[in-house]
């Protein structure tokens, strides 16, 4: 297969766990008997320092004309200290997603068991949970007006969503329900919010269309609670772009960490793939990243945009091996990880690249 790649590395740990990512796709490609040609470009902090924009043009271009899209992460602490600057390295990140129609938002949360004693849940809860969330990633709060008022002392964000933007995203996220446990929890606030109500009552109308699949509508909170207290109850859950920021960073914990976590945005034409977890100052430069979030996403690049399901599965077996040798980063280490099994992104990622049959 003859494929070409861009790879936007980002800022911060986006630049070291995306090397990782690169090199897994090259290392397959040469076992595979692909041709995977790569480009890079510019995104986020780091694009604002050498074009004064987040999402240059040219960017923009290579991303329009490529097959599939690496991304590592973008952010900086300074603008995270500084509410009002007006370019900001995340408007890029919404910009390409708006500008390549990147709606959904699939986050698999599956807990390799090996990490059962890594998360700050008990393992008993935590033990054959798997959840694939469609988050919605073009509307919502992050899209709508945002207002000041003069005396800036009161300040609004408009939540709005159509129909159709709901439409589209209910079914893929049915669809996949068919292929897995066949249900869905679609999750809303529709006691309060209107942009819920018509959410839910969009997602009702679609749901007839599945009968084979047991829909269910959770609100929000109950949902936060309901995915610590029971994870295993939910197979697909289907949300907002805002609840579903905030419950997949929750659920990163049934994985283990924010470190373990990839995503797939798909949408009207290419995919784009990157760790769910962002730049993470505290640890940018350190080289203890982990890197395996970006792997995955690789996994999920190659199956999703591709269509390689063997290569797919080389890489999260290669993933499984790893852990079921001990090594660990050191997010994911526990108690009784010993010091010498605890990796640097480096040694993680070759560890991983050795592993790949
Ligand atoms: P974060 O995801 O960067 O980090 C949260 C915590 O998880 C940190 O303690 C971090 O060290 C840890 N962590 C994250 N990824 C890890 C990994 N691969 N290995 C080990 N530990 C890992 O979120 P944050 O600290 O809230 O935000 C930092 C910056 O990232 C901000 O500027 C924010 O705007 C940006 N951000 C970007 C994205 C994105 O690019 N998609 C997503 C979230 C946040």
């Amino acid at each position: 297969m003859n494929k070409h790649i861009l790879v936007i590395p980002g800022d911060g740990i986006g630049q070291e766990v995306t090397t990782w990512g690169k090199k897994v796709l090259e290392l397959i490609a040469k076992k595979y008997n692909h041709t995977f040609s790569f480009d890079s470009a510019l995104m986020g902090h780091v694009a604002i320092e050498a074009t004064g924009n987040p999402l240059p043009d040219e960017t923009l271009a290579k991303a329009k004309a490529t097959d599939a899209i690496l991304f590592g992460a973008i952010g900086h602490i300074k603008y995270d200290n500084d509410p009002s600057a007006k370019v900001r390295p995340e408007q890029g990140l919404l910009k390409i997603r708006k500008e390549l129609g990147l709606y959904a938002n699939l986050r698999p949360i599956k807990l390799f068991d090996e990490l059962l004693g890594a998360s700050s849940i008990k393992p008993e809860i935590l033990k054959g949970a798997d959840i694939l969330f469609f988050r919605e990633l073009t509307g919502d709060v992050y899209f709508g007006e945002k207002k000041r008022s003069e005396d800036r002392k009161t300040a609004s964000d408009l939540m709005v969503y159509s129909k159709y933007e709901v439409e589209r995203i209910a079914h893929k996220a049915y669809k996949a329900a068919q292929t897995r446990g066949k249900k869905l929890c679609s999750v809303d606030k529709a006691n309060v919010l209107e942009s819920s109500r018509l959410w839910r009552e969009t997602v009702q109308e679609i749901a007839i269309l599945y009968p084979d699949v047991q829909t269910e509508h959770m609100f929000i909170d109950n949902a936060a609670m309901q995915l610590i207290k029971d994870p295993k109850k939910f197979d697909v859950v289907l949300t907002a772009n805002l609840f579903g920021d905030i419950l997949t960073d929750e659920a990163s914990q049934i994985a283990g960490s924010m470190g373990m976590l990839a995503s797939a945005s798909v949408g009207d034409s290419v995919g784009f793939y990157e760790p769910i977890h962002g730049s993470a100052h505290d640890i940018a430069g350190r080289g203890i990243a982990n890197p395996l979030a970006s792997i995955l996403s690789v996994a999920l690049l190659l199956d999703i945009s591709f269509g390689l399901k063997t290569e797919a599965n080389a890489v999260i077996a290669a993933v499984e091996k790893t852990l079921k040798q001990g090594f660990r980063c050191k997010d994911i280490a526990d108690k009784t990880t010993s010091e010498n099994m605890i990796c640097s992104t480096d040694k993680m990622g070759e560890i991983v690249l050795g592993n790949i049959l």
